[in-house]
């Protein structure tokens, strides 16, 4: 084993929650050092993103590359109901992209560095633990291990939840969600709706965790995602092909009228079981974000949105922690403002697939309707006092209570 070196912050993945982090925690004055074991740009799924997103994006000076790199404008999503009646629009408040992740992954990854993060390619492979304190990671590059000293360990790590599977933070719980595949591609030739809503997000359901989404990554291509449950996945389709096939046959007649003159690019792919959460996930000497310890339903598109907020409000928490050499007040903090935003976005996810109908007049409620689309927005963090969020948790409550006594 070679000689190690020791940083402020050593962070596991340079996906968005990673990359934010890291320019937050440079912002503040530490080291940082990044460890990534897949060589960027690599591919992603998650193009579509929040107004809050497009914020964070602005605020970090990026606005202009992001254009330059023909991610187009999200002007809203349009959610469309079963055999295409229920329709309803979410307008986005503040300006926002969809991206093309692998591209969009390694300019954060580029910002960071122009910030000052250290960057290294390699797979890291366990903890070092001292006294019980999480001190350091051990990871893998060039064929050799190496050791790195952290005063925090961040893992950023997405659906790899690096921590969890060490046995430091949390086993994996499911959520409400978790029993979905989704099987995506990407397509040129898609017929898109006429400007300015030609670059909107498409979202199409016929029944609970039965949709598909539709997103314009670039000037001439789009995403395509069918999402199913589990069981009817295992029964009817062989490969992911099959499930595109089977969402462009059951879910929306609209999907194969704007793909029938589409031509496939690449292979297509599945993901399954990306519905988790893990507790605890702050400890002495480490914490996780983004998708390293939650991630929900894709449907609202919040997973991008959520991992650069947490990047960013963790930052503050581990200056708070190395300055006061004390992990419990600030780090609970984190803990604490995280739960309680992913519960909100939770619940608006729960009441959109108990009760879908319901869900769309509350957009036309002009005593709800603001809330709502700034809560779509990503603003699941800072909605303290609002009615909508009340509502929601006492619909699903209810609902929940009703199911227990049935
Ligand atoms: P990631 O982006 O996954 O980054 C983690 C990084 O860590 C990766 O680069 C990985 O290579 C690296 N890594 C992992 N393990 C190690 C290790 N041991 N050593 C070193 N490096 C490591 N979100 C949206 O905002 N919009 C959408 O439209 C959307 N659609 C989605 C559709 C589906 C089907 C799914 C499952 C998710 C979707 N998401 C969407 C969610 C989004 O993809 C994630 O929430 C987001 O990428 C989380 O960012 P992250 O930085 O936490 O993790």
């Amino acid at each position: 084993m070679s000689a190690f070196k020791s940083y402020d912050v050593v962070i596991i993945g340079s996906g968005p929650a990673g990359s934010l982090c890291g320019i937050e925690c440079r912002k503040k004055g530490l080291s940082v050092l990044c460890i990534e074991k897949d060589e960027f740009p690599r591919f992603h799924i998650g193009e579509s993103l929040t107004g809050n997103a497009g914020q964070i994006i602005r605020d970090l000076g990026l606005a202009e590359e992001m254009d330059a790199a023909g991610f187009p404008d999200k002007p809203g999503v349009n959610v469309i109901g079963s055999l295409s009646k229920n329709e309803f629009f979410i307008p986005i408040l503040a300006p926002t992209w969809q991206v093309r992740r692998s591209d969009f992954d390694n300019m954060l990854k580029r910002k960071a560095l122009e910030h000052g993060v250290e960057y290294q390619q390699g797979l890291v492979k366990d903890v070092i633990k001292h006294e019980g304190k999480v001190v350091g990671a051990i990871y893998k590059a060039d064929d050799m291990e190496h050791q790195v000293r952290s005063k925090v360990l961040v893992d950023a790590s997405g659906q790899n939840t690096f921590l969890s599977r060490k046995g430091v933070a949390g086993k994996r719980e499911i959520e409400f969600f978790s029993q979905q595949i989704a099987s995506f591609a990407h397509y040129k030739g898609v017929e898109r709706d006429l400007p300015p809503f030609s670059t909107n997000t498409t979202i199409l359901y016929s029944k609970q965790y039965h949709w598909s989404w539709i997103i314009p990554i670039s000037p001439d291509t789009d995403s395509l995602g069918i999402v199913i449950p589990k069981d009817l996945y295992y029964k009817e389709c062989k490969n992911p092909d099959d499930a595109i096939e089977w969402g462009m046959e059951n879910i929306s007649p609209e999907i194969r009228r704007r793909f029938q003159n589409a031509e496939r690019l690449g292979d297509s792919q599945s993901m399954a079981d990306f519905s988790y959460r893990i507790e605890p996930f702050v400890g002495d000497g480490w914490l996780c974000i983004g998708d390293a310890h939650r991630f929900l339903d894709p449907i609202f598109s919040y997973g991008v949105s959520f991992a650069m907020k947490e990047g960013i409000r963790a930052a503050d928490a581990i200056k708070q922690a190395i300055d006061g050499n004390e992990w419990k007040t600030p780090f609970y903090a984190y803990r604490d403002w995280s739960n309680g935003g992913q519960q909100i976005a939770a619940d608006l996810i729960r009441y959109f697939w108990i009760y879908p109908i319901f869900f769309g007049y509350q957009m036309q409620n002009p005593d709800l309707r603001d809330e709502v689309i700034r809560l779509l927005g990503g603003c699941c963090f800072d909605c303290e006092g609002w009615k909508a969020p009340t509502i929601f948790r006492n619909a699903i409550e209810e609902y929940d209570r009703k199911q227990m006594v049935g």
